[in-house]
């Protein structure tokens, strides 16, 4: 006997796998045919196709059984809506009249109306697999409700209930021990486990709970089953110019919900520090980001540099720099209650990200918020930096900020400041 399994698999899961798993142990049957299923009036799909066949591929390679096939016809072939119907007609033409469906129990109820005529549930040759009705969240969760399933009063009440629905062809594979996974349910988890990509390549045992190892790395790569609408973690990226938050913005937004933080009274004299933040506004319209402007309090700037003004770039002022803006980000993204934050100025090659790091952690731990050390000018980031300017014709500046730093940015610059 040939079995067909037909199904979205989307994505294909450890519930799929049991049934196949069993028709092998428990029928030895010839083949089993896997199809996936094309385009239905009844479905949408979250992924494309050639998606839901590549993670079929690992689906069938990860059960290593060479009478296991995929049958791409419903995808690449076939044109329009597709019933039950038009595959066991499909699969008679192509693999002979020994031909058997496996469906899961959840499907008896509402058989009789997949078709008028109803060819599923009368004329095609079924097996049924025993599934909860209704996959809800409460049995996904509790193991106690999932020992309940199948037992003998369910098989009973299906065929009281098959009897009075006139399905007619099948027979119950009730030594079958399928859990009760349901795609619906795996697709809503799968995001809370995108954001944690680090976890995952650290720890190749870690898996989305219902999928194969392979088949949630190659989810979580391709970043499959996200949605605009999913819960990102919020992120505060305290913004030291325009040109260097591209990095954190382009390297974070994926896995983030980023708000940008302009916060720089070292910037001197004030007209170049607006140019900067217009610079920094329009890098936030192309991304989409937003962002909340910091207070231009140069007093203070002055207030923590005082007697160190003359100390070279990197050297004490600037510790004192980097440590007001990160303390000043930190506190904000607490009283915001944001979770995590970090800097642009780890972008830029002239800034100690020592320095930056531990300070990073230092105000992370006072105020209760996560600091992400992400050294965003490494693998090009800095070079991707300048291309993403230049593409766009946006203001980079020449000097780190304060009027201090104008000699080391160039003499014709200080000069120019001077004079204006
Ligand atoms: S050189 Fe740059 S980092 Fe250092 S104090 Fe001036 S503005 Fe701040």
């Amino acid at each position: 006997m040939i079995y067909i399994l037909g199904g979205a698999f989307d994505p294909p899961h450890a519930g799929h796998s049991a049934i196949v798993r069993s028709v092998l142990h428990y029928k030895n049957p010839e083949k089993i045919i896997i199809i996936p299923s094309g385009q239905r009036d009844d479905k949408s799909y979250t992924v494309s196709d050639e998606q839901r066949l590549a993670m079929l591929d690992i689906f069938v390679w990860e059960i290593a059984d060479i009478r296991i096939i995929i049958d791409d016809f419903f995808l690449t072939k076939w044109e329009g809506n597709m019933i039950t119907r038009d595959v066991d007609l499909y699969a008679r033409g192509k693999y002979g009249e020994d031909i058997c469906h496996i469906f899961g129990t959840d499907t008896i109820e509402s058989m009789s109306e997949w078709d008028s005529e109803q060819y599923a549930a009368k004329t095609v040759y079924k097996l049924f697999v025993p599934r909860s009705v209704g996959h809800d969240h409460e049995v996904w969760n509790d193991p106690e409700k999932q020992k309940k399933i199948p037992n003998d009063d369910w098989i009973a009440s299906y065929l009281v209930r098959t009897e009075k629905l006139w399905i007619l062809n099948f027979e119950f594979l009730t030594e079958a021990n399928i859990p009760d996974i349901s795609s619906t349910e795996i697709r809503r988890i799968i995001p809370e486990y995108a954001t944690i990509h680090a976890r995952f390549d650290e720890d190749p045992r870690f898996i989305i709970p219902g999928l194969s190892r392979k088949i949630s790395r190659y989810i979580l790569e391709n970043k499959l089953y996200l949605t605009k609408s999913d819960k990102k973690p919020k992120i505060l990226v305290h913004v030291c110019c325009g040109p260097d938050v591209t990095m954190p913005i382009i390297q974070l937004r994926d896995d983030y919900d980023i708000i940008c933080f302009w916060y720089d009274p070292n910037i001197q004299p004030k007209s170049e520090y607006d140019k900067r933040y217009e610079a920094f506004v329009r890098i936030c319209e192309i991304e989409n980001i937003p962002y909340i402007k910091g207070a231009y309090d140069v007093g203070n700037f002055f207030t923590r540099i005082r007697w160190v003004e003359h100390t070279p770039e990197r050297g004490e002022k600037c510790t004192y720099c980097y440590d007001m803006r990160m303390m000043v980000s930190a506190k904000l993204a607490k009283r915001l209650k944001i979770p995590l934050y970090t800097s642009s100025l780890n972008t830029s090659p002239k800034k100690d990200l020592d320095k930056l790091f531990k300070m990073g952690h230092k105000y992370g731990e006072k105020y209760g918020v996560e600091f992400l050390d992400i050294p965003f000018r490494k693998h090009g980031g800095f070079e991707k930096s300048v291309e993403y300017t230049r593409e766009h014709d946006i203001y980079r500046q020449n000097y780190c900020g304060c009027i201090y730093s104008i000699r080391e940015g160039g003499e014709s610059e200080m000069k120019k400041r001077i004079v204006g």
